[in-house]
């Protein structure tokens, strides 16, 4: 029943505040009918990425984890005419669905899509200009090595934000071993102990259930 609640309530809140824009709403589409999973960002939380880019005027942005670039489209609307954001991709099929959306949302000169696993292509990834922004939404196992590579290619006053990172509760229950929440237990015992970053955690609940993000600013 709380559930029922939480989704009202972010229908509600969305319904006021969130336009329509039907480049993401075909994404969304787009993704349900080529059998992606339902896992992209809620409308929510693709727009307080987009504000938070824009907030710190944020020209590129890096992306973990694409599925069919619903929330890469969110970054592509944040940044200018001559801003670029890059995103990483293990599946082909979803990389497919990703670049049609991408192109029915008029975007796709902003982006430039990484095929293979991002645990391969992101430490050989070179860019002569650093990012202002990093989205981590991909394989939760590897989050601290994802951190690692992203502190290299992210700007001083930068931010990376890690989606799923509560995990109704899971993460902060040290008797749950699953892979994803060692993984993000893991990438926050990296960052408590790291001088170069300030961090905190901000809980969620909506229609995608009871979870949270990370911020993190590099210094
Ligand atoms: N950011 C997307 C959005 O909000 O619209 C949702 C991303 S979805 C939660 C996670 C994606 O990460 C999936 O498409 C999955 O195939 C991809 N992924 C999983 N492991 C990966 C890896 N090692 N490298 C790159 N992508 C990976």
């Amino acid at each position: 029943a709380i559930q029922k609640e939480w989704t009202r309530v972010e229908d509600f809140n969305n319904g006021l505040l969130i336009p329509n824009d039907s480049g993401l709403d075909t994404a969304r589409k787009t993704s349900e009918e080529a059998g992606l999973p339902d896992i992209a960002v809620s409308p929510n939380e693709g727009r307080f990425l987009y504000l938070l880019a824009k907030s710190i005027g944020a020209r590129r942005c890096i992306e973990l984890g694409t599925l069919g670039g619903y929330s890469t489209i969110w970054l592509a609307r944040a940044v200018p005419l001559d801003g670029h954001v890059v995103t990483f991709e293990l599946h082909e099929h979803h990389a497919k669905v990703a670049q049609k959306n991408f192109h029915s949302a008029g975007v796709s000169e902003k982006i430039s899509l990484i095929l293979g696993s991002a645990r391969e292509t992101l430490p050989k990834y070179e860019s002569k200009e650093k990012f202002d922004l990093a989205f981590v939404d991909a394989d939760k196992e590897s989050s601290s090595l994802y951190f690692k590579e992203l502190k290299r290619l992210v700007r001083k006053g930068g931010v990376i934000i890690v989606d799923n990172v509560v995990r109704r509760g899971k993460v902060a229950d040290g008797t749950q071993l699953d892979s994803s929440s060692s993984g993000v237990r893991d990438i926050m015992h990296v960052i408590r102990d790291d001088h170069d970053v300030e961090a905190t955690v901000i809980n969620t609940v909506g229609s995608k259930g009871y979870d949270g993000f990370m911020m993190v600013y590099v210094k």
